[in-house]
């Protein structure tokens, strides 16, 4: 009968069907009682394959070499005690046979750590013994082929793995988390799991505060701390051991290092919130925060709320197109930086879309601290930017929109922030504007305006007016400056006040600069060919910031002269001092050009920029003029006198002329002649006049005017007023 082996115990999986043979390892001098074990295993066709070892010397080696379920060992052997294979600690069991009678042995045996003992008494009962220990071992020897093949799926793992005891202490961990934690045994074993948590939150990847932590059975994810200080996202799972009788005995952990999964979903979070130019947050981002701000001001309303500000950098545009968009680019980060520099740690920043920034300053105590975020970002932007070589100079508009309207939608905050900033555009821009209601509806006017104006730009709806220019020495007349208007079809005649800021905002303001160019020296050629006295009249013609940055600027210039037959000494281009500023060095270049041709050029509204002395005296003009403002205020006390003569006295030193416009007063003009300011314009002389009214006016003859008898400046009484002839 052959005797199968009870295969409970077994493990599911591990062998399905007849149970697996046993690999013994018989240990046995007397070659008799080895002959009779082979004979016993294969009459009853015991499930078992076996080595025999004839000596302790070929045991050793044997165990070296081979995977053994269970060990058989005789005691007594030639070159020393079977008892000794006790000691090498193997993990399976060892079974140590005897001589009859040797209880003493047996006990020694069992003592040192033997599964059982067997005596040789009679061979058929020793054998059948025999096999009844071994099937008694084979749970065990399974148990530990089992143990010996999880513990090297657990080294082999690459999650890092750990045991804890029921009170939380590690009481295992594998290969892979002593590497990934770099903790030895010694160091680990017996320290509750919790010191593995870090628990800073100061981790914007994943804050988990130890209470999030996954429980028993689930997984989660928590940083855990490294034996050197360093920390890492975690993908940790965790299962319960309990016993049959459902004690919870241990709990296994797996930990899975996620940093780079985390560190990659948060790039692309970023990506998706920040604007990949300047690295601020970007609209949706805004949008975001500002909801929040809403929330957060319609919960509690006693506190001060927030303010949205709206930012849009004045002629951006001009400098993008002459600079080039690199340089653009550079100045745009260069900007976010010093914006940022303005704010408190609570509030944001963000670029909206091209020179557009918009800014929560939120949990303000008193709505009126956005001012002075405000000022702050103005004066920030008031040092130049070195951008490739370049010094820039730039400045924002600014409209602001305060949570005390009490907004529901996100939207609206911006939008009201928004029409501040084109009031504070309109308004002459580097200035901020609190929103109103009222703004609202002009908002609309302003949308209108736009689409007009694109209409106008078709049309032609432009028309010129002519304001003389006299020489102050001699009273004669020089040539007319063309100022531009609108006839809008129906609020009438505009003055450039009401619509060139927006149609420089629109880009439209160069097509009307090109029509005005063309129209002036047009009449220009008319009025020289009526009569021989006109002949050296010259037209002064305005030149737009975006016309200045266009490199067919020259080209442009020429054909209008060839096409009108104007000389180019018969031109005179003004250009204000705010247009050289944005790039000195590209305008002189410009200028340089334009001269060469022998057109004129004036530096108009002189006194109001900022051009240096230095930028001043590379530039290739002819002529300053004299900003209405100074001219207007000039009395014998004013501070505006001195900045008259200091600016007379600096186009003599640097070969100018100066051009004093506004003159409104005879008392003005005789102390501008004191002064000894050369040519003059104004409401005295004339009002900008349509062509037939200059027709008219220059009909009998060219005018000279009166008040220039004392060459002195002493002119005095009514004389000075405009008179014919
Ligand atoms: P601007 O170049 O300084 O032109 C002189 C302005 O002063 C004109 O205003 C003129 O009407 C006004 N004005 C002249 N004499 C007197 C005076 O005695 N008293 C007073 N109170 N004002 C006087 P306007 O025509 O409204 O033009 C305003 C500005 O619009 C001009 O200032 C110029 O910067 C700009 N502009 C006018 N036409 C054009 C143009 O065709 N192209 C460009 N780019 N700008 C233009
Ligand atoms: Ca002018
Ligand atoms: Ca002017």
């Amino acid at each position: 009968m052959v005797e199968r082996p009870d295969p409970q115990g077994v493990p599911a999986g591990l062998r399905p069907g007849e149970p697996e043979a046993l690999h013994l390892l018989l240990v046995e001098d007397d070659e008799v009682d080895r002959m009779a074990f082979e004979r016993f295993v294969r009459t009853h066709g015991l499930p078992y394959t076996y080595s025999v070892a004839g000596s302790l010397g070929e045991a050793r080696s044997l165990l070296v070499e081979e995977d053994f379920d269970v060990v058989l060992t005789d005691v007594h052997l030639g070159d020393g005690d079977g008892l000794e294979i006790l000691a090498l600690g193997l993990g399976i069991p060892v079974i140590v046979i005897t001589g009859a009678g040797r209880e003493a042995v047996a006990v020694e045996a069992m003592r040192a750590g033997a599964y059982d003992y067997l005596s040789k008494d009679t061979e058929r009962r020793y054998l059948e013994l025999l096999q009844v220990t071994v099937e008694k071992a084979r749970r065990v020897s399974i148990s530990a082929r089992q143990e010996r093949l999880l513990t090297e799926a657990l080294r082999s793992i690459n999650d890092a793995v750990f045991i804890t005891d029921p009170e939380g202490r590690l009481s295992y961990v594998n290969d892979t988390f002593r590497r990934a934690y770099g903790f030895a045994d010694g160091e680990i074993l017996g320290q509750p799991s919790s010191n593995l948590w870090a628990e800073e939150a100061d981790h914007e990847l994943l804050p988990a505060p130890p209470e999030l932590l996954p429980r028993e059975g689930e997984s989660g994810e928590c940083w855990h701390r490294r034996r050197d200080g360093s920390v890492f996202a975690a993908l940790l799972s965790r299962a319960p051991i309990d016993d049959a009788h459902g004690r919870r005995v241990a709990s296994v952990g797996a930990v899975h290092d996620i940093t780079d999964r985390k560190r990659a979903e948060e790039q692309l979070m970023h990506a998706a919130l920040h604007d990949a130019l300047t690295g601020l947050p970007n609209r949706i981002l805004f949008m975001d925060r500002l909801e929040n701000a809403l929330a957060r001001a319609r919960r509690k309303e006693e506190s001060g709320g927030f303010g949205v500000v709206f930012l849009d950098l004045d002629r951006f545009k001009t400098l993008n197109d002459s600079l080039g968009h690199q340089a653009g680019d550079c100045l745009l980060q260069a900007i976010a930086e010093r914006l940022s520099g303005c704010l408190r740690g609570g509030d944001t920043v963000a670029r909206l879309g091209g020179d557009e920034f918009a800014i929560l300053v939120d949990e303000l105590e008193d709505v009126r601290g956005v001012h002075d975020v405000a000022r702050r970002i103005h004066r920030s932007l008031e040092a130049p930017f070195e951008i490739e070589g370049h010094e820039c100079f730039t400045s924002a508009s600014l409209g602001i929109a305060l949570s005390t309207h009490g907004y529901e939608r996100a939207e609206d905050v911006l939008r009201d922030a928004d029409i501040a900033m084109y009031r504070a555009k309109s308004a002459g821009r580097t200035r901020h504007v609190v929103f109103r209601p009222d703004m609202h509806l002009q908002a609309m006017a302003a949308l209108h305006l736009e689409n007009d104006l694109r209409r106008a730009v078709e049309r032609e709806e432009f028309r010129l007016r002519y304001q003389p220019l006299v020489d102050l020495a001699s009273g004669g007349l020089l040539g007319f400056e063309a100022l531009v208007r609108w006839q809008h079809p129906e609020r009438g005649l505009l003055t450039p006040g009401d619509f060139l800021p927006a149609a420089q905002e629109t880009g439209l303001s160069a097509a009307i600069g090109w029509w005005v160019l063309g129209a002036a020296c047009r009449q220009l050629r008319l009025w020289r060919d009526r009569s021989p006295a006109l002949r050296n009249l010259s037209i002064h013609v305005n030149l737009d910031a975006s016309q200045l940055s266009s490199v067919e600027l020259p080209e442009r210039i020429d054909t209008v002269l060839e096409e009108t037959g104007v000389g180019a000494e018969g031109l005179c281009l003004e250009i204000t001092e705010d247009m050289i500023i944005e790039d000195p060095k590209r305008v002189a270049r410009v200028l340089g050009i334009l001269r060469e041709t022998g057109i004129r050029l004036h530096v108009d509204d002189f006194g109001t920029g900022y051009s240096s002395l230095g930028q001043l005296r590379r530039l290739p003009v002819d002529a300053l003029k004299i900003d209405r403002s100074f001219v207007s205020r000039m009395t014998a006390r004013s501070g505006d006198l001195e900045i008259v003569r200091t600016i007379v006295q600096l186009g003599r030193n640097l070969g100018l002329e100066v051009v004093a416009e506004g003159i409104e007063r005879p008392d003005q003009l005789s102390r501008l002649r004191q002064l000894g300011c050369g040519h003059g314009q104004g409401f005295l002389f004339g009002q900008p006049k349509s062509a037939p009214e200059v027709d008219d006016w220059l009909h009998p003859g060219v005018p000279v005017f009166s008040g220039f008898e004392d060459a002195d400046g002493g002119g005095g009484g009514d004389s000075g007023s405009e008179a014919h002839r």
